[in-house]
C-alpha cells in the first residue's frame, strides 16, 4: 500500500488514528486525528502531536518488538482535558498505529456510580446502625424498663421510617430515570392539581404554622398527573421546611413566552433564609444538601431536588431557582403548553 492509499484507509476510521512510519515520522493522519492533535503535524516527530510520554514509549517498543499495547492518556480538546485510551499497534515493515478513544464520559460515568454507591450506603448505614444499638439496648440495659423501652421504639420507628423514605425515593427516582425519554401521554389541569397538593400539605403547613397561597388562571398541559403531582409535593413541602416558621408561601400560574413556544411558570416562592449562590448550582445533584443536618431533622432524603429535576427534563420543561440569602427562595417549574 502507498501512502496515498494509507491516507484513505485512515480517512474511513470513526476514531482519531496516526500511523508512524518506521523513521519515527508521523506518515498519515485522519481528519478526527488532526483535530485533536494538531493540522500540521505529518512529517513530524510524534512527540511533536502527542506529549504524553507513556503514548511515545508505547509506541517505541511496538515499532521495535511489534504486537498491540493500550495506554491511557489526557489531551486538551476544545479546551478541555479529556481522557483517551490509545491502541498502540504494530503494522508491519515499522509502522505504527496509534488509535484514540476519548473515555472521559466512561470514566464520569463510572465515578458517578461509584459515588452514588457510597452515598446510598452511607445514607443507609447511619439509620441501619442507630436501629441494630437500640435493638441491643432494648434486649440487654433496658429489658425491664418500660419508659425507656417506649423511647427508644419511638427512636427506633424514626429511623426505619428514614429508610423507608429513602428506598422510596431511590426507586422513585430510577423509574424516573428510566422514562425519561418517554413523552408523558396525559393532559394535566394544573389548577386542580395543585390544589390537591396543597391540601395534601396541609398537616405540614399547620405544623409550621404556614399557610399556602395559590393564585393565577387554570391551564392545561401535556404532562403525567402523578408526576406532577411528586414536583409540586417536593416544591412545596421543601417551601414548607426550609421556610420560616409562620410565613406565607406563594404558589403562582403566569403564562410565559419561551424560545420553544408559549408556556406556563409555576412559582413556589418561601420566606425562609434563602440560599447561598454558590449552592445552587449543585442544588439538583443526589444527595446534596445545603446543610445536611438540618435537612435530616426535617425527614428529608437529600433526593427529592433530583427527582424534580428528572420529571421536568421528561416535560420537557425547566426547572429555575433563585435565591438569595435573607430573602426566601423561588424555585419555578417551566412547562410547555404543546
Ligand atoms: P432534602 O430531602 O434534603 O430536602 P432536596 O433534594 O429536596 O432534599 O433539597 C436539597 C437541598 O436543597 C436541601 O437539603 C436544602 O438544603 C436545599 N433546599 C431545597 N429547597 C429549599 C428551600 N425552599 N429553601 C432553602 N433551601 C432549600
Amino acid at each position: 500500500m502507498n501512502e496515498t492509499d494509507l491516507a484513505t484507509l485512515l480517512s474511513g476510521l470513526p476514531l482519531p488514528a496516526m500511523l508512524i512510519r518506521q523513521d519515527d515520522r508521523i506518515l498519515a493522519c485522519n481528519a478526527p486525528a488532526l483535530a485533536l492533535l494538531g493540522d500540521s503535524i505529518v512529517g513530524r516527530h510524534p512527540a511533536m502531536a502527542v506529549r504524553a510520554p507513556a503514548v511515545l514509549e508505547a509506541i517505541t517498543a511496538v515499532a521495535r518488538e511489534g504486537g498491540v499495547r493500550e495506554t491511557r492518556t489526557t489531551l486538551r480538546r476544545e479546551g478541555q482535558e479529556e481522557a483517551f485510551h490509545v491502541t498502540v499497534s504494530g503494522q508491519g515493515e515499522g509502522m505504527v498505529l496509534c488509535v484514540f478513544r476519548d473515555v472521559s464520559a466512561e470514566e464520569k460515568a463510572g465515578a458517578m456510580r461509584r459515588d452514588f454507591v457510597a452515598n446510598v450506603s452511607h445514607e443507609l448505614r447511619t439509620p441501619l446502625t442507630a436501629l441494630m444499638g437500640f435493638i441491643e439496648t432494648l434486649r440487654h440495659a433496658a429489658k425491664d424498663d418500660p419508659k425507656a423501652r417506649e423511647m427508644f421504639l419511638g427512636i427506633m420507628e424514626h429511623e426505619a421510617g428514614r429508610m423507608n423514605r429513602l428506598v422510596r425515593d431511590l426507586l422513585q427516582l430510577s423509574r424516573v430515570e428510566a422514562e425519561e425519554r418517554v413523552r408523558p401521554k396525559g393532559e394535566v389541569e394544573l389548577k386542580p392539581l395543585l390544589e390537591g397538593v396543597i391540601s395534601s400539605l396541609r398537616g405540614v403547613a399547620e405544623r409550621e404554622g404556614d399557610r399556602v397561597e395559590l393564585t393565577g388562571d387554570p391551564v392545561t398541559v401535556p404532562g403525567d398527573p402523578d408526576q406532577l403531582t411528586q414536583v409540586f409535593t417536593n416544591l412545596i413541602e421543601n417551601a414548607l421546611k426550609y421556610g420560616a416558621a409562620g410565613q406565607v408561601v406563594r404558589v403562582s400560574l403566569t403564562p410565559e413566552e419561551t424560545v420553544r413556544g408559549p408556556a406556563v411558570r409555576v412559582e413556589v416562592a418561601d420566606e425562609g433564609d434563602g440560599i447561598d449562590p454558590v449552592h445552587l448550582p449543585r442544588l439538583t445533584e443526589r444527595f446534596y444538601r445545603v446543610d445536611t443536618h438540618r435537612s435530616r431533622e426535617m425527614g428529608g432524603t437529600g433526593l427529592g431536588l433530583a427527582i424534580v429535576k428528572h420529571i421536568v427534563s421528561r416535560h420537557r420543561g425547566w426547572l429555575k431557582i433563585d435565591s438569595e440569602p435573607g430573602e426566601g427562595s423561588r424555585f419555578s417549574v417551566i412547562l410547555p403548553l404543546g
